[in-house]
């Protein structure tokens, strides 16, 4: 069976010699194709040619702080979860050139460099990372500042995302209304049921990619196993956040409680838990480097030895430094408690006030990737579930040093 039209919000069903398919197919339309592959202990996105560069098998545990990968005979190709990178380094990369400026006969001419990137094709997306990709274009392309090198590689990027089958303990994205259903923004979407996938098109140009591809009609039960895949796992991830309340023994999922968060944040910026997870925290900024959100960059001038060539390079910067807040007087958050608060007011409330959503979706990768293992959904229930007392004093004397 070959050329078939299947219209958007149609169901169908593919074996893996499809997915390989898929996968040539997008090559040939002219995309470079990532997914997730199995690279230095972690599953990160990589360049795909083909299916058995998927992590077939392995199975990520994550915890606060911890990152293991096991192998697993039952595992699919997709039950992993999210690894330590996100799409936001090929869109928004970490480090790039935004202005070349060269001196010729003591005239200086100034140029951007042009972007014309290759088309990507993604596969492998979690609902998450749709839902931090939807918050990625608000910042870089909803405000009058458009990123032109971030529109250019988003405007040609296509998307197959993947339904989860399983969550880790450091995934919330059930409390954040981001998954674990990947519900919109996708050209195409799989669910693995009995090693075929049950494909959902989402967009014409998803519909236009299928065309070629010798894909079947699913049988009921297969549209039913798709479907109940995401709700049972959003059912179990509730249930499981339910029986670990204070119960250290029970299976952990995190939960975050947004009811009023940006009220609860702001008005508790002088709580003594700034302080208390100040102790613990590096300030190495690493959850900052991990989210799929976080945009902040630093911008410099390079001047090559003669002078006569000068680079305007952008680089992903953190508000975990010292330098983030630099200005005329010097460091304006000086403590680490400060930048720490600085980071997740911003995150939970004061991205709020400038973008109309919230700055997290859920993850948990800052939960995974902080090296002491702090936990943003605990910082949170800790400021809920407590009276500032006479920490805040203390609390006030660090913050405002
Ligand atoms: S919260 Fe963790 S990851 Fe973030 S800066 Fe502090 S130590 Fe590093
Ligand atoms: S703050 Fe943490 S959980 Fe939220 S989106 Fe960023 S990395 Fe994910």
């Amino acid at each position: 069976m070959s050329a078939k039209h299947a219209p958007v919000g149609s169901f169908l069903t593919i074996g893996t010699e499809q997915l390989q398919a898929l996968m040539d197919v997008l090559k040939a339309a002219g995309y470079r194709t990532i997914g997730p592959r199995l690279m230095d202990s972690a599953i990160v996105f990589g360049d795909l040619d083909k299916i058995e560069q998927l992590p077939v098998g392995y199975l990520d545990r994550q915890d606060g702080g911890s990152y293991r990968l096991e192998h697993d005979d039952a595992a699919g190709y997709f039950d992993h979860v999210v690894g330590p990178q996100s799409l936001k380094r090929f869109l928004y990369p970490p480090g790039e050139t935004l202005l070349e400026s060269v001196r010729t006969n003591g005239q200086w001419q100034m140029k951007a460099p042009t972007i014309e990137p290759k088309p990507i094709a993604v596969i492998g997306l979690r609902a998450c990372d749709l839902h931090a990709l939807a918050i990625q274009d608000k910042v870089l392309l909803g405000g009058p500042y458009v990123d032109p090198n971030y529109e250019a590689r988003r405007e040609n990027l296509f998307i197959v995302a993947v339904n989860c089958r399983r969550a880790a303990p450091t995934c919330f994205c059930h409390s954040m209304n981001a998954g674990p259903a990947v519900d919109d923004g996708f050209d195409l979407a799989l669910t693995e049921v009995n090693r075929n996938f049950v494909v959902e098109i989402g967009t014409p140009k998803g519909a236009e990619i299928m065309f070629d591809i010798d894909w079947l009609p699913p049988a009921r039960n297969e549209i039913d196993e798709a479907q109940a895949v995401v709700t049972n796992l959003k059912a179990e991830m509730e249930s499981r956040e339910r029986r670990s309340h204070g119960n250290r023994e029970a299976p952990r999922q995190r939960y975050l409680n947004t009811s009023s968060i940006h009220d609860l944040l702001l008005e508790n910026l002088e709580h003594h838990r700034w302080t208390e997870v100040a102790r613990r925290c590096l300030a190495c900024g690493n959850c900052t480097m991990v989210c799929p959100t976080c945009f902040c960059a630093a911008v410099e001038e390079v001047s090559d030895l003669s002078g006569e060539h000068v680079r305007r390079e952008r680089a992903w910067d953190s508000c975990f430094t010292a330098e983030h807040s630099y200005m005329n007087t010097g460091t304006v958050r000086k403590s680490t408690a400060s930048r720490y608060r600085q980071w997740l007011t911003h995150k939970l409330a004061t991205w709020q006030d400038q973008f109309g959503t919230s700055g997290c979706v859920g993850c948990g990768r800052c939960i995974t990737w902080c090296p002491v293992g702090i936990d943003l959904t605990e910082e949170v229930a800790a400021i809920r579930g407590s009276e500032d007392s006479a920490g805040a004093k203390e609390a006030r004397a660090v913050l405002a040093s």
